[in-house]
């Protein structure tokens, strides 16, 4: 696509133009407080001229949890966004990785209440071009925030509700001023939470270690993907439990992942080196892993992509 924006956007039950979707300007102030969202991606496999998108039905059902808890009604089912996703892929022609952005707000509540019951959620799907940095090799320094992430009882974590991300976002400009490339929060208890956006994985002793659900993350379904890949395919012992800051420290290997930074590196935390200073062997052999998979250029873990259909072509009326 050599436009700088995708042609349809998906916008309560309609494909609209991208020109078409406009909102009044008094929407603004209110509209996604309760807002909640999915980050999806869609691989793109040259070969089969085909773009394999990553746990789409695990993705939307995620969705609907997140809108029952911040009491967000709708008549949509995960099964009609999934149907709605699919179409609006393929009118999108997007023949390159994308990134696949459905978000649940309410709209029209200039002059309500925030605690008035919202209306039906309005939904909204929109794509646009994301490149994979999986094997980019980059690497991230990062710090041990001086912010404490959001907890259950505050601003519950696990799920994608826009308002959470401010949290992350005061963490993340903060590494950045310091000259760090981001930021890992700990829990009001003091343990490794996540960080903006990623949940943090250690390689020590031979074993990977992540925080469990319960220490302020997000319920991340990469998460899960990695955990799945390391045990079955790697062999490795997966452990989930509450993690020191200073295991990071003397870890062999750290890495962030998720939807939007894949598995991604660390090679230093608050300037102490971990392991050589360098990739390390699992989170590479799990980068590795993790492209082929995404892009379908093997058979594992098949039931993870659901194929587009891109080159079927368009199926707008
Ligand atoms: C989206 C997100 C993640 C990663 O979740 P995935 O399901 O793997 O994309 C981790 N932490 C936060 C705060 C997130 O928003």
């Amino acid at each position: 696509m050599a436009d700088t924006h995708p042609t349809y956007l998906w916008w309560n039950g309609e494909q609209v133009r991208w020109e078409d979707a406009t909102v009044h300007v008094t929407d603004l102030a209110w509209s996604t407080v309760g807002a909640v969202f999915e980050g999806i991606r869609g691989y793109w496999n040259e070969e089969q001229q085909e773009l394999y998108v990553f746990r789409l039905q695990d993705h939307l059902d995620r969705l609907m949890d997140s809108m029952r808890l911040v009491r967000l009604p709708t008549t949509y089912s995960a099964e009609d966004l999934l149907a709605a996703t699919l179409t609006l892929i393929r009118d999108n022609e997007s023949r390159e990785d994308t990134y696949i952005r459905p978000l649940a707000y309410s709209a029209g509540t200039s002059g309500k209440r925030l605690s008035d019951a919202p209306a039906d959620a309005a939904l909204l799907i929109n794509t646009n071009p994301m490149p994979s940095k999986l094997s980019s090799g980059e690497t991230m320094k990062v710090k041990v925030s001086s912010w404490t992430r959001i907890s259950d009882n505050v601003m519950p974590p696990r799920i994608k509700n826009i308002s959470n991300y401010r949290n992350g976002q005061l963490a993340s400009m903060e590494a950045k001023a310091d000259g760090y490339d981001g930021a890992i929060l700990l829990s009001p208890q003091g343990k490794v939470s996540e960080a903006p956006g990623a949940c943090v994985m250690i390689v020590r002793h031979g074993k990977l270690l992540t925080p469990p659900v319960t220490d302020g993350i997000l319920e991340s379904i990469t998460r899960d993907a990695v955990m799945t890949m390391a045990r079955e395919s790697l062999g490795l012992d997966v452990v989930e439990r509450s993690l020191d800051r200073t295991e990071l420290y003397l870890a062999d290997e750290v890495f962030l992942c998720g939807t939007a930074f894949e598995i991604s590196p660390i090679v230093e935390v608050d300037r102490y080196q971990i392991g050589d200073g360098a990739i390390g062997d699992v989170t590479g052999r799990l980068q590795t892993l993790f492209e082929s998979v995404l892009r379908g250029t093997e058979d594992r873990y098949a039931s993870w992509r659901t194929p587009v259909g891109v080159a079927a072509g368009v199926t707008a009326d």
